[in-house]
């Protein structure tokens, strides 16, 4: 059984490509019968965000992607977040120090960035540390310049590094020469590298699946595994989302690469997921809709696309209109309703809104493409009548026939049965039989009456949700 994880920082809004590892985290552990484990790296106190661990909880739960054991609920391995885990390095960095391994560096963030420059400046093909460190005591160190009182730890990386790796999805990769990695922070934390290696093995993590920005970082975890004597994980370096222009998604860039956009935008999370799901596979084409069922039952590492799958929200709109139609309409009624009271599309919806939302859904079902706009489409439906806002361009956009038209359509709707079919026959044979008036010209002076606007969703279904008293108030003020 495999045990996967994923491990976001929180320093900001979640990634999606935190979801994206997930689901492919999860799939796999479900497949084999294993545990997802979500692991907050919060080593890097400078970068944290207030909040942004909640919301990483809350954006994985609502997609349905929610880790068997974390900080949040717990687990055989708990500390789920590195902070609370200081003590769990410290020994291991004693121990790569005394075998030879590890050595201590005192030069300080000046010289370091001296160093640098001066790499540039004689265009160096061997950059990175130099070494100044290795090999002395303290005092040696503390004689020669740029030195500073706190020692950070780095990694001795051999000459005969080991630079390729098998991977899950890649087969055999190839990453450059690393440099002397700090492992310990002059603060007494480890690093990425180090607490990433150290908590993967002692969590049991025997599948490792991350971003391929972390290939050049694999051959100094294999080189970490190797010295502390322990078997290493598979690793599955997954392919950077993509924009349409094939540069990599941020979230600086790009608004749907923050997870809660989605939801925010009015996606349903089986939409994202499922969307999600197809950027990992390539040419899936048969099963473009599926559940993650369906996804866990077929999952294998040799379908994982390996150039950058591209974002494209077209093909998620159409998901997202496909899982709305899935739905009844009592559960899209609510779900739009649940929607509008946490986007404050709505305060704190009345019995009678609920009510008119749930006999107007269906007029709406077929077309809705997000959640967020469901209540635009239908705010003429929830308006008192005397308080219709008539679009001034719809209006005027009326023919001569408008004012004969209005006065028949309200003689028809004082007495035909009040239902759409009804109405419309009725409407019909008074207006385009009897009258000789085209339908187009028929219809549109009762639309904009009825809606205040040129389009609106079907006409005499509103009319009925309306009821006769409403639709005849509206009829009357426009005529
Ligand atoms: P920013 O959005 O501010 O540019 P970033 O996109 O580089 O930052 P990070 O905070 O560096 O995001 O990364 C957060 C997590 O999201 C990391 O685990 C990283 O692997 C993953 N990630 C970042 N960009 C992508 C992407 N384009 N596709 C998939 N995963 C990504
Ligand atoms: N903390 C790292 C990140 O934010 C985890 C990378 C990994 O999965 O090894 O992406």
């Amino acid at each position: 059984p495999a045990r996967t994880r994923v491990a976001p920082s929180p320093t900001g809004d979640p990634h999606v490509g935190t979801a994206f590892m997930a689901l492919f985290d999860l799939a796999w552990a479900r497949r084999t019968g294993g545990q997802f484990v979500l692991r907050i790296e919060d080593t890097d106190q400078n970068r944290l965000v207030e909040g942004s661990e909640q919301q990483i909880y809350d954006s994985l739960e609502w997609l349905g992607l929610s880790p068997d054991e974390g900080p949040h609920v717990g687990g055989p391995y708990a500390p789920y977040r590195q902070s609370e885990r200081l003590d769990t390095y410290r020994p291991f960095v004693d121990q790569l120090i005394a075998d030879g391994h590890a050595y201590h560096c005192w030069c300080s963030a000046e010289r370091l960035k001296e160093l640098r420059a001066e790499q540039e400046r004689n265009k160096l093909s061997t950059t990175g540390y130099d070494r100044l460190c290795y090999g002395k005591t303290r005092e040696e160190r503390a004689q020669l310049p740029g030195f500073s009182e706190t020692p950070v730890v780095r990694m001795l990386i051999p000459d005969d590094v080991e630079l390729e790796f098998t991977d899950v999805i890649r087969g055999s990769v190839k990453a450059p020469r690393p440099d002397d990695q700090v492992i310990l922070k002059a603060d007494g934390f480890p690093t990425y590298h180090l607490a990433v290696v150290v908590d993967d093995h002692l969590m049991g993590i025997n599948t490792v699946v991350r971003g391929e920005e972390w290939i050049s970082s694999t051959p100094k975890h294999v080189l970490l595994y190797r010295w502390l004597g322990w078997e290493q994980p598979a690793f599955a370096h997954m392919p950077l989302l993509r924009n349409t222009d094939k540069s990599k998604i941020s979230k600086r860039k790009n608004p749907a690469a923050r997870l809660m956009w989605f939801k925010e935008a009015g996606y349903l999370p089986e939409a994202v997921r499922n969307f999600l799901q197809l950027l990992g596979y390539a040419g899936d084409e048969e099963h473009e809709v599926s559940t993650f069922e369906e996804f866990v039952e077929r999952f294998s590492w040799d379908k994982v696309n390996t150039t950058g799958p591209i974002f494209d929200l077209k093909k998620l709109d159409w998901l997202n209109g496909h899982y709305l139609r899935q739905l009844s309409a009592d559960e899209l009624a609510d779900t739009i309703a649940a929607f509008a009271s946490e986007t404050g599309q709505w305060s704190e919806p009345t019995h009678r809104q609920l009510e008119i939302l749930r006999a107007a859904v269906p007029i709406i079902q077929e077309r809705l493409v997000l959640l967020k706009d469901a209540l635009p489409q239908l705010d003429f439906l929830f308006a008192a009548d005397a308080e219709l806002v008539v679009e001034e361009d719809a209006v005027a956009g009326l023919n001569e026939s408008a004012a004969d038209v209005l006065e028949a359509a309200i003689s028809v709707a004082d007495h035909v049965p009040f239902d759409a079919a009804a109405i419309q026959a009725g409407l019909r044979e008074r207006i385009v039989d009897g009258m000789g008036i085209k339908p187009k010209f028929a219809f549109a002076p009762i639309r904009v009456a009825i809606s205040g606007r040129k389009v609106s969703p079907p006409l005499f279904e509103s009319m009925e949700i309306l009821g006769r008293e409403s639709s005849l108030a509206r009829l009357r003020a426009l005529r």
